[in-house]
C-alpha cells in the first residue's frame, strides 16, 4: 500500500490507495487560517500520522509516501521550490516527511500527478505514452513516455500551459505572451467573452452593466451549444488554439493518447470534436495510426491516487 497527498489551497488530502490504485482510506486536514509553512507542515505530519495508525490497525504495510502540490517541486532534493498560492518558497516539505517517517518520498506537480492517475485508473490505462493536459483556472500538463514520468534534464520541462500558439490581446502570469493557458483555460475563455461583450458583440447571455462578469466558463459553453454568436466565437477561438497546441504536442511526441482533465473538459464532446479538427489539420504525418483524444475519467480522487503511484513512474 502507497500514501498519497493533494496539496491543495485549502486543506491536506491524504489517503492510503493499494497496488491497484484503489482507494481504501482517506483523512484530511484542514489548512485553513494557517500562516506559514511551519503551521502547515504539523498539519501535514498530523494526516501522515493518522494514515499510518490506520494502517498498522489494519496491518497494511506502508512502502512509499507521495506528495502532489500545485507548484514546482524539486524531485532531487526533495524540496517544493515554490507552491504561489500557499506562499511557499523553497520548503523542504518531502524532505522533512523522509526524515520523520523513514519511507520513500516522492513529489511532484498536481498535474502530472493527475496524469498518473489517469494512467493507473483512468483514460489512459495500460498505455506507455501518453500526455495529460488539465484546463481549469490555468492550463497544465503530465508527460509520460514509456511508463515514466519526464519533466526534462532540470524538472523545467512539461510546462505545456507555457507552450506558446500564438499572438494574445493580453499577457501570461508568467511573463510572456501567446502561451496555451492564456487561449485554453477557462479563466482564457471568460476574458476572452468580456472582450466580445465589451465590444459589442451579439449575446443573449446574462449581461449586466459590468459586461460579462459573472458569466462562467460552462455559461458560455452552454451558450454556445444554444448559438448564443459571441459565446460560439470565444468557444471556436479556444478551441483552434488549443488545437494548435495539441498539433505540437502530437508533432513531438507522437503520443498514444491525450487526455483533457479540468473544468473546461467537462464540455465533453462538443469542444472534443472542434479541438480535434483543429489539430488534425495540423498534423505532419495524417495518415496511418493516430494519437487518440480522449476525456480524462477521474476528478476528485485523481489527487490521491497519482500522488500514491508516483513512486511507480519515477
Ligand atoms: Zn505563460
Amino acid at each position: 500500500m502507497r500514501i498519497g497527498i493533494d496539496v491543495g489551497g485549502m486543506s491536506f488530502k491524504g489517503g492510503i490507495v493499494n497496488p491497484e490504485g484503489e482507494i481504501l482510506y482517506t483523512h484530511v486536514e484542514s489548512t485553513a487560517g494557517l500562516e506559514g509553512y511551519a503551521a502547515m507542515e504539523e498539519k501535514l505530519f498530523i494526516l501522515v500520522d493518522q494514515l499510518l495508525a490506520k494502517a498498522k490497525a489494519q496491518a497494511w504495510t506502508i512502502e512509499s509516501i507521495g506528495v502532489g502540490v500545485p507548484g514546482l517541486a524539486d524531485v532531487e532534493s526533495n524540496m517544493v521550490v515554490y507552491c504561489t498560492n500557499l506562499g511557499w518558497n523553497n520548503v523542504p516539505l518531502g524532505a522533512h516527511l523522509k526524515a520523520r517517517y523513514g519511507l520513500p518520498t516522492f513529489m511532484d506537480n498536481d498535474a502530472t500527478v493527475a496524469g498518473i492517475a489517469e494512467s493507473a485508473k483512468g483514460c489512459t490505462k495500460g498505455v506507455a505514452n501518453s500526455v495529460f493536459i488539465t484546463l481549469g483556472t490555468g492550463v497544465g500538463g503530465g508527460i509520460i513516455v514509456n511508463g515514466k514520468v519526464t519533466s526534462g534534464a532540470h524538472n523545467k520541462g512539461s510546462e505545456i500551459g507555457h507552450m506558446i500558439v500564438g499572438d494574445n490581446f493580453y499577457t501570461c502570469n508568467c511573463g510572456n505572451n501567446g502561451c496555451l493557458e492564456t487561449f485554453a483555460s477557462a479563466t482564457a475563455l471568460m476574458k476572452d467573452f468580456q472582450r466580445r461583450i465589451e465590444a459589442g458583440e451579439a449575446t443573449a447571455l446574462c449581461v449586466d452593466a459590468n459586461g460579462a462578469k459573472g458569466v462562467t466558463a460552462k455559461d458560455i459553453f452552454d451558450g454556445a451549444k444554444a448559438g448564443d454568436p459571441a459565446a460560439e466565437m470565444s468557444v471556436t477561438r479556444l478551441a483552434k488554439y488549443l488545437g494548435i497546441g495539441l498539433a505540437n504536442v502530437v508533432n513531438m511526441l507522437d503520443p498514444e493518447v491525450i487526455a483533457l482533465g479540468g473544468g473546461v473538459s467537462k464540455a465533453g464532446d462538443f469542444l472534443l470534436n472542434q479541438v480535434e479538427a483543429e489539430m488534425r489539420k495540423r498534423l505532419v504525418f495524417k495518415e496511418g495510426d493516430q494519437t487518440r483524444l480522449e476525456i480524462a475519467q477521474l476528478s476528485n480522487d485523481a489527487g490521491i491516487i497519482g500522488a500514491a503511484m508516483l513512486a511507480n513512474y519515477k
